[in-house]
């Protein structure tokens, strides 16, 4: 492993560490905000920055009773995005009023594939871009590239600061080509953020997880898309934790609007 690698990873995680714990004293402020980064909105939601670039993956703004996780921000609240890019069209992912008020509030294009392409192309026409799996887009220092992830696609995130991300969007699959995809592209991912479940509610999802991380080997994984409601169980993250360890990687839970800085 190289040794850049490593002191990226390992600021990552160590100030992912500080920051959940300071948020647990309810200390985070914008001024600790770095300069980049990736925050968690709740659910399966993003937001990577680096100052000129803001880039929201699967933003998603429900906050009915049974949402149990209330997302990070409203969409009235964001006024820097550049781009929002969409894994697919399932309601907790392709939010469409809140991509109306994004795309009133700022000049962001979409990046989606073909099927939510479709839906959108009535809304927001020309600001569309296809982004189907094996295509790329490039947003200011920023690549993202789909890939399938189980029944729909997810995206490979190249940071200006040279780490590989993955965002799986909904539940990933070892057979789907996702790792074909990964391994393809010639890259050794840094960061997974990984759909997750409760594993004895699904424990076909945490075989998945298994078979994924092995031949993947993020150097940290973290959960998401789990939790969210009130009516599902929250991800049994002791039972996915070994696994990532046995890889020699990190697992690492994200609260709700904490962030991974990019250094
Ligand atoms: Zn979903």
């Amino acid at each position: 492993m190289k040794k850049r690698t490593l002191r990226l990873i390992a600021s990552l995680f160590i100030v992912a560490c500080c920051q959940a714990l300071a948020a647990q004293a309810g200390s985070v402020s914008q001024a600790q905000s770095p300069a980049a980064g990736v925050q968690f909105l709740g659910h399966a939601s993003f937001h990577v920055f680096d100052g000129t670039s803001a880039i929201y993956i699967d933003p998603w703004f429900f906050e009915g009773p049974d949402r149990a996780k209330k997302p990070a921000l409203r969409a009235d609240q964001i006024t820097d995005a550049t781009l929002v890019a969409l894994t697919h069209e399932h309601w907790d992912h392709l939010d469409k009023a809140g991509l109306a008020t994004i795309m009133q509030k700022t000049n962001a294009r979409i990046a989606a594939p073909e099927k939510v392409l479709a839906i959108l192309q009535p809304l927001f026409g020309d600001r569309l871009i296809p982004l189907n799996p094996g295509q790329s887009v490039i947003e200011g220092r920023f690549t993202i590239t789909a890939v399938p992830s189980g029944s729909i696609q997810g995206f490979l995130v190249r940071t200006p600061q040279g780490a590989t991300l993955f965002f799986s969007g909904d539940e990933f699959s070892w057979a789907s080509g996702a790792v074909e995809a990964v391994k393809a592209a010639g890259r050794s991912v840094d960061v997974a953020f990984l759909a997750v479940a409760d594993s004895r509610e699904f424990p076909a999802t945490l075989e998945s997880f298994r078979r994924f991380v092995t031949e993947i080997k993020p150097k940290l994984v973290v959960p998401m898309h789990e939790g969210t409601f009130t009516d599902y169980k929250g991800a049994d993250h002791p039972a996915y934790e070994p696994i990532v360890a046995a890889i020699g990687g990190t697992y690492q839970v994200l609260d709700v609007g904490g962030i991974l800085p990019l250094k």
